[in-house]
C-alpha cells in the first residue's frame, strides 16, 4: 500500500509508475485491482470561512471531522453525507443522503476540486464561489467518477446553516405502497426533506423555523389520517445502513422490489433508491452514456492507470 503525504508525491508516483492503482480512503466499501494508493495522508481543512458558506477541505479528511467543525458554526453538509469514510470517498460516489430529495446531491455542493488526472497532471477546476463556473466543470465531473478519472486531492463546497428544528411524520404503510404514499407527499408544497420506509413505516420529513415547521406538518399530516409527529426521528439508520443502493424510478420501485429476495430493505428518496442487502443490479447504460465515459476515460487516464474494472 502506498500512503502519500501531498498531492505532488502522487502526481510523481503516478507519473512514474507502470502499475494501475486502486484509489482508497477509508476502504469503507469497494476495493479494486491494483497498488493500493490511500489518500489519508492529504488530511485537514485548508480554508473555512463560515459567513462565506464556504469549505475547503483535503480528500484524505475524514468526514467527521468535518461535520464536528461545521457543527460547532451552526453548519453542515446539506446533502446528509454518509457518518464515516473519508471527503475524497464521498465524493467519488456522489455519496449522499435522504435530504438529496429536497436539496439534490453532493455534487450540487462541490464548487470546486483539485485532482491528479492519470498522466500525473494536478488539475484544478472551479473556485471557492457558486458563481465562477466557465467551460468544463470538472469538478462535478469527478462527482460519482468513482476515482476512474483521477485522485481528487482537495474539494471546496458550498456549506448550509443547521435548521432551527425537524420534525418526522411517522405512518404505518405496507412497503409495496410506500413509493406512491411517498410521491404523495413529496408532491405537496410542504418541503418534505426526507421520504423513507423503514421497520413498516413511511417517514416523512420537515425542516426549517420551529412555527413553519409546524404549520408545514400539521398541513401534511392532515393528508395522510394516522400520521402521527415524532420531533426525535433518528435517520441515521437511512442515513448509513451499511446496505447496498439500487437505484430505480419510484414508479418501479414496487415491481424492483417484487423481484427481490426476502431480506431487509428500507426505501430512501420516496423510493427512487432501494437499500437492500443483496447486491445491487447493474445499471443499464445508454451506448450515448457509455461513449461519453470511455471519452473522459480517455482523455483523463489515456494508459489506464487508475480504478480499472475489475
Ligand atoms: C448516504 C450514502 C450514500 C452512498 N452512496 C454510495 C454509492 O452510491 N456507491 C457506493 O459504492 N458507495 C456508496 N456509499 C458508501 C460510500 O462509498 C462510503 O460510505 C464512503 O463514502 C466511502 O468513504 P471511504 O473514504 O471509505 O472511501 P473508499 O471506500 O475507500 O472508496 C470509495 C470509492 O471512492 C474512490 N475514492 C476514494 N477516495 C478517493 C479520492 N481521493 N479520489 C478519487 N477517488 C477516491 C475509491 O477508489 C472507491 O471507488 C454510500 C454511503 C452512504 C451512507
Amino acid at each position: 500500500m502506498l500512503r502519500p503525504m501531498s498531492e505532488a508525491d502522487i502526481a510523481d508516483l503516478i507519473r512514474g509508475a507502470s502499475q494501475p492503482f486502486w484509489i482508497t480512503g477509508q476502504s469503507t466499501r469497494r476495493t479494486g485491482p491494483g497498488v493500493a494508493l490511500e489518500t489519508t495522508g492529504l488530511s485537514g481543512v485548508t480554508l473555512y470561512e463560515p459567513a462565506a458558506l464556504t469549505l475547503v477541505v483535503r480528500a484524505g479528511t475524514p468526514l467527521v471531522e468535518v461535520e464536528a467543525l461545521l457543527a460547532s458554526e451552526g453548519q453542515r453538509l446539506a446533502f446528509e453525507p454518509p457518518l464515516h469514510g473519508t471527503i475524497g470517498g464521498m465524493v467519488a460516489m456522489n455519496a449522499s443522503g435522504p435530504r438529496a430529495v429536497q436539496v439534490g446531491t453532493c455534487r450540487d455542493f462541490v464548487i470546486g476540486a483539485r485532482f491528479v488526472d492519470g498522466s500525473g497532471n494536478v488539475i484544478k477546476s472551479g473556485g471557492r464561489v457558486m458563481k465562477n463556473v466557465t467551460g468544463y466543470d470538472l469538478a462535478r465531473m469527478m462527482c460519482g467518477a468513482g476515482g476512474t478519472l483521477g485522485v481528487l486531492t482537495e474539494v471546496a463546497f458550498k456549506v448550509l446553516p443547521m435548521p432551527e428544528t425537524q420534525m418526522t411524520l411517522r405512518l404505518k404503510t405496507p412497503l409495496q405502497e410506500a413509493p406512491a404514499l411517498m410521491s404523495k407527499a413529496l408532491g405537496t408544497p410542504w418541503e418534505v426533506s426526507g421520504a423513507a420506509w423503514l421497520n413498516g413505516e413511511v417517514w416523512l420529513r420537515i425542516e426549517g423555523f420551529a412555527d413553519q415547521v409546524s404549520y408545514r406538518s400539521t398541513h401534511l399530516a392532515a393528508l395522510f389520517p394516522g400520521a402521527h409527529a415524532d420531533p426525535k426521528a433518528d435517520w441515521s439508520k437511512v442515513r448509513a445502513s451499511g446496505l447496498n443502493r439500487i437505484t430505480t424510478r419510484p414508479s418501479q420501485a414496487a415491481a424492483v422490489l417484487a423481484s427481490l429476495p426476502e431480506g431487509e430493505v428500507i426505501l430512501d428518496h420516496g423510493g427512487a433508491t432501494i437499500l437492500t442487502e443483496h447486491p445491487a443490479l447493474p445499471v443499464p447504460e445508454s451506448p450515448a452514456v457509455q461513449a461519453l465515459k470511455a471519452g473522459l476515460k480517455a482523455k483523463f487516464d489515456p494508459e489506464n492507470k487508475l480504478n480499472r474494472a475489475a
